[in-house]
Formats: structure tokens, sequence, C-alpha cells
């Protein structure tokens, strides 16, 4: 063993095992296990030894004074031990890859789903969670009373308030009636428990009224990410269009140097954040000036689409030499193999969806444009190894009714409700702007917006957004850019088994919950 008794004892603490070598660190603070694992690349010493004699034995290092110390109820004094010890461990490091060295879990809540969008908006480094439009009821009022919408003062126009009101209105006027009508539809089934039946039939009721949630509807959402990707969240949020995004960016920063401060304390400094936004808002109103307006599609509606913009003719000979590549010692371009056979070796014994496909499908490339309702845009935008934008939400392009709803005799009350939603819009539009009135639009109305994804994504997209316990409006997204990648690539995509190209369940919530029972059985079998 590595250390004497004395130093075990003072650093068990810290590590999951002292004699091995792969362990996990605990009970450090963020910047410490930052600073710490910075330190691989300027030592030669193990972590452990780092932390004993640079940090723990080291008076100088304000290690104490973090770590050791009882927690201090003065979050200023936290804050400035933990930047003196950040600057002390670091100086002389010119890397920005050590912030990403440390991490923290940022809640935002009472956010607009247009700044939850904002905010979700992030590929590397920032993992998100939000509240759920399937599982929880969002016609829940706050203290005043009040639906729980947007009311920033810049939305001071009484029709925005009235317009969402009515939305909320008619969604939680047919919440009730909605669940009973499917539960009549889909009663429960033998061995069903009341509880998987009820939450099946709630959730369906409720994927059938999203559409009428105003994109002001204020959601919860939890971050977790490192501190190079908050740094640049917070820079992107401070420039976003929307002022409700620009004070959350305030906000987050404000929050987030209270626990990793050295991490976020150049995004919005004078020196490089404040010049990073403003260069984001500049080239933003030039661009706005350059882009083509809105093309006249106003009054033509045509429905959801998704299209195949491009794609590589020669896609198939680039997989197969890539997958070769690794196992052999020609160069790229001198591979050569029966794609059949490559291919059939890549995917023989693929079981289940989970079993991804090897690096080689990302040398397949393919641009999606896509046209269908914002709620099915904000599902599909949580797909991060892509690269999306989307348009301003509008009223343009028209929006979808769910089928099913005419089944149960709620179409008119959901299309009287978005339509006079999109009354306010297009008004709303004219005096507040394009960027401002998309708060009043519905989620049911559509939005644009391109997806260039590798063919490996594609499969990861398509085999778990085809999956029949999931929302209608997605698994058809989904089922079509697959399609489109079948017409051009047939045998690449014939591969990707797990893609369900079938109706979906009716009642697409049943089976999970079904299978969520057998889960609980178990464990208190286990329990027992
Ligand atoms: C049935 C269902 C219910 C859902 N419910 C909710 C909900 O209630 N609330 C909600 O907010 N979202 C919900 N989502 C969205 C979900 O949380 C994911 O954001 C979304 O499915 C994107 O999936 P992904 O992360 O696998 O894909 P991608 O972002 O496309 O990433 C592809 C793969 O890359 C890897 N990867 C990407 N980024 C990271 C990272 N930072 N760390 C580690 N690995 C990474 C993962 O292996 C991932 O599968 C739901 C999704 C489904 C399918």
């Amino acid at each position: 063993m590595e250390f004497s008794a004395e130093e075990a004892a003072l650093l068990s603490r810290y590590f999951t095992n002292l004699d091995r070598p792969v362990f996990a660190l605990r009970n450090l603070p963020e910047v410490v296990k930052g600073a710490l694992f910075s330190r691989y690349s300027r030592t030669e010493k193990s972590l452990r030894r780092v932390l004993l004699d640079e940090f723990i034995s080291e008076p100088d290092s304000g290690f104490d004074r973090l770590a050791g110390a009882p927690p201090t109820d003065d979050d200023m004094v936290a804050v400035r031990r933990a930047e003196e010890f950040y600057e002390r461990v670091l100086v002389g490091y010119g890397d920005d890859s050590v912030a990403e060295l440390a991490g923290a879990h940022v809640a935002v809540e009472q956010a607009s789903t247009l700044a939850a969008k904002a905010l979700e908006d992030s590929r590397i480094g920032v993992s998100p969670l939000e509240k759920s439009t399937r599982y929880v009821r969002f016609d829940r009022r706050g203290a005043d009373g009040r639906y729980l919408y947007y009311r920033g003062p810049e939305l001071g126009d009484p029709d925005y308030q009235r317009a969402a009101d009515a939305l909320f209105e008619t969604y939680s006027g047919l919440v009730e009636p909605a669940t009973e009508a499917i539960r009549r539809r889909f009663p429960q089934e033998d061995g069903e428990t009341d509880r998987a039946w009820k939450s099946a039939t709630r959730a369906k009721a409720l994927d059938l009224l999203r559409g009428l949630l105003p994109a002001g509807t204020l959601t919860n959402l939890g971050l977790f990410g490192n501190g190079r990707a908050f740094e640049y969240l917070i820079t992107k949020m401070a420039a976003h269009e929307l002022p409700e995004s620009r004070r959350i960016a305030a906000d987050l920063h404000a929050e987030l140097s209270l626990v990793i401060p050295s991490f976020v304390r150049r995004a919005l400094d004078d020196r490089y954040g404040q010049p990073a936004v403003e260069r984001l808002e500049r080239m933003r109103s030039r661009l706005q000036e350059l882009a083509p307006a809105l093309p006249g599609e106003r009054g033509g509606t045509h429905g959801p689409s998704v299209r195949l913009l491009e794609h590589d003719p020669d896609a198939e000979r680039k997989v197969v030499a890539a997958a070769l590549y690794p196992q052999s010692s020609l160069p790229l371009d001198a591979q050569a193999a029966d794609p059949q056979v490559v291919l059939d070796a890549i995917f023989a014994d693929r079981t289940n969806r989970r079993q991804r496909p090897p690096r080689a499908l990302e040398h397949a490339d393919y641009t999606f444009e896509i046209v269908a309702n914002f709620a099915a845009y904000r599902d599909l935008h949580r797909h991060r190894m892509l690269t999306q934008e989307r348009q301003p939400l509008g009223t343009a392009l028209g929006y979808d009714s769910p089928p099913y709803l005419a089944e149960l005799g709620m179409r008119d009350a959901f299309e009287r409700a978005v339509e006079e939603a999109a009354r306010t819009h297009r008004r709303l539009e004219q005096d507040a702007g394009a960027a401002l009135a998309q708060y009043v639009v519905p989620l049911a109305f559509r939005v644009r917006w391109y997806m260039r994804a590798n063919l490996r994504e594609v499969y990861h997209l398509c085999e778990l957004r085809t999956t029949p316990q999931g929302h209608p409006d997605y698994r058809w997204i989904a089922q079509q850019m697959f399609l489109r990648v079948q017409e051009v690539h047939p045998r690449l995509a014939a591969y990707a088994r797990f893609v369900d190209l079938g109706p979906g369940d009716e009642l697409e919530r049943r089976r999970s919950e079904q299978k969520i029972d057998a889960k609980i059985d178990a464990l208190n079998q286990r329990l027992r």
C-alpha cells in the first residue's frame, strides 16, 4: 500500500479505495475535484498523493478551509475560498478544457417553454430533464390563482393574457372528460392494476391535449453540466432574442457563481463574455437583415412533412471503408470489400436497440427538413448528436388537430381555442414582433426546422422514437425520416431492425405501465 496508516485515515474519506488503480472521488467540493483532475497533466504523482501532498498537507492551498472546515453560512466567503483555491492550483494553465472537470446541478423553474428550449439547445456537456406534458397536468394554478404561463413585463398586451387564459381554460375543461372517455374506450384489463390503467389513460388524455398549451407555458427543468458548457450556455442565453432568456442567463450566472465560480467567471465578464454576447447579437441582426422574409406561406398549410434534402450517394462505400479501417493497415481510401458482407459482419448479432452500431455509420450524413407541430419539435429537439435549428414559431404553417379528439367529440373545442389564439398571435406579431409573439402560439402549431444527422444517430433516433408507446406525432416523423433514408440507401437502412413502422399502440402507455408494475413487483419481492 502506497500510504501509511495515518495517511490512509486522512484519505479514505475522499476515495472509494486506496489500493486499486480505479477509484471514485467522494466528499470533495466540485472545485477541488476539478483542480485535482487538472493536476494529472502537470504531475507524475498519483491523484491520491496529490491530494495528500499538495492540498491536505499544504496549509497554503486553502484546502482545509474549503473541504475540511465546517460549511460556512456566508456564501460570499465560500465563493472567495473556492476562487482562491482554484487560482492557486491552476495558475499557469492555459487550457480551457480544465473547466470541464467540475460540474453542477442547477434547477430552472417557472421558465416558459420557449426559454426551456433555449436552455436545452446545448449539445455537449449539458444534460437536461424537463417536466413532462405526458405525465403532468398543466392546468394547476399558481399562488395568485392564475394559470402558469409567462407574464414578463415585455408581454404587457392584455390580449396575450386573454388568449393564454382561454387556452388553459379549454385544456383544463377537457382533461377530465377526455380521460373519462378514454377510460370508457379502454377499460381496465384483467390483471391490470388500477395504477397502471389510470396512468396510461391519463397520459393519453394529456398527450391529446398538449397542443392547446401556449409556448409561454411555464415548465421546470434540471440541468446537469460541466463548467465549460455552462459558461457557454450563459453567454448564449445572455445574447438570446427573448428578454426572459437574458434574465435567466443572469440568474444562472449568479447561482453557478456560488458553486463553481471559477468555471463560469468569464461567461459575462468584460474581457470575454460581454464581447461574445454583443457579437452574437450583432451576427443575429445582420443575418436577420440578409435572410429573405418568411416565404409566401400565409394560408399555405400543407400539413406536416419530412423531406430529405441532402444525402451522399457514395455513403455506403464510405461506411464500409470506415468499418474495415481500424482492423487494417491500408489507408482509408484504399479499403474495399463487398458491402453486403461487411454490413452483415457489423450487424449479424445485434439483439436490441441499445447495442450501438459502430462509428463507421457516422460516415453517412443526411439533412432533413421537417414541418411538424411544435410539441413534436420539442420532443425531437432533445437529440444532441446532430445539427439542428428551427425557424420562429408562428401560425402560418397551420396546426395539427389530433384525429382521436374528433372521435371523442372534442375537436371543435380544441380547434376554436387554437384558432382564437392564432388571431391574437397575428396581431401580436405586428405589434410586438415575431419573437415575443411566439409566447401565445399553442404547441399544436407547426414549425419548420432542419436536422442534419449521421446514420448512427438516425439509427438511434428512429429506433428510439418509433417504439409503439411513443407519442404518435414524433413516431410519424421518425418513421418518415427512416423511410426517406431507406429510399436512398436501402441496404444501409435494412439493418435498423428495431425501427417500428407499425401503427403504434392505441393506448400508448399501457404496455409500459404494465412493465412498471412487473418491475415494482420484482422489487418488492426482492426487498421482502
Ligand atoms: C419515452 C420517452 C420519454 C421521455 N420523457 C422525457 C421527460 O419526461 N422529460 C424530458 O426532459 N425528456 C424526456 N425524454 C427525452 C429524453 O430525456 C432524451 O432527451 C431524448 O430522448 C434524447 O435521447 P438521447 O439522449 O438518447 O439522444 P441524443 O441526445 O441524440 O444522444 C445520442 C446518444 O449519445 C449519448 N449521449 C449524448 N449526450 C450525452 C451526454 N451528455 N452524456 C452521456 N451520453 C450522451 C447517449 O448514449 C445518447 O443515447 C423522453 C424520451 C423518451 C423516448
